[in-house]
């Protein structure tokens, strides 16, 4: 039995302070909008951390690429909303204003290697595995939704 709000209010934080600790000019806004109704999921916490570690990093990457392009007034934004819906399920959407996901990349994104980043920087397992550990793991779901150029919006979603 885990508290997925604080799962993710602490590896939110682990990964924004991971990233600025090696690069002192990295700034987002967080935004967090937890359901206090949420309770106890039972889930293997190590594994729903890791997912969840692999979609902030993405997602503080993607407002890293947007924000190179020299946008006037972007503020790179994370937000994080957990939610226990009518049917059920409980949602954990993972949404950043970054450089989006072109339609071409998008059939690829859960393929084991494959990565956008340069060479180093990703080793394109993150998405793969965090399908498997929702998937397989926990027989929930994980989708996204995305416009290049604006948003990406993961969603995972886990029975109860
Ligand atoms: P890695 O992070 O090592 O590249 P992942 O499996 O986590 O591997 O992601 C695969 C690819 O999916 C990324 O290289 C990137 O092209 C794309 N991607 C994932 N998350 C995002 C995001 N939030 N915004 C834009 N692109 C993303
Ligand atoms: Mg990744």
């Amino acid at each position: 039995p885990t508290d997925l709000n604080n799962l993710a209010d602490e590896y939110l934080r682990l990964a924004y302070h991971g990233l600025r600790a090696n690069d002192k000019s990295f700034n987002a806004t967080l935004v967090m909008d937890f359901d206090d109704k949420l309770g106890l999921v039972s889930v293997v916490a190590q594994d729903m951390g890791r997912v969840l570690l692999n979609l902030f990093t993405n997602a503080f990457y993607a407002t890293e690429e947007k924000r190179k392009t020299g946008l006037e007034g972007y503020q790179p934004t994370v937000q994080v909303s957990t939610k226990r819906t009518e049917d059920h399920f409980i949602e954990i959407r993972v949404r950043d204003n970054g450089c989006g996901i072109p339609q071409a990349v998008l059939n690829k994104i859960y393929q084991p290697f494959f990565t956008t980043k340069p060479t180093g920087q990703g080793t394109g397992l993150g998405l793969s595995l965090s399908y498997d550990i929702v998937t397989k793991g926990h027989q929930g779901e994980l989708t996204v939704d995305t416009e290049e150029g604006k948003f990406t919006e993961f969603i995972i979603r886990l029975p109860t």
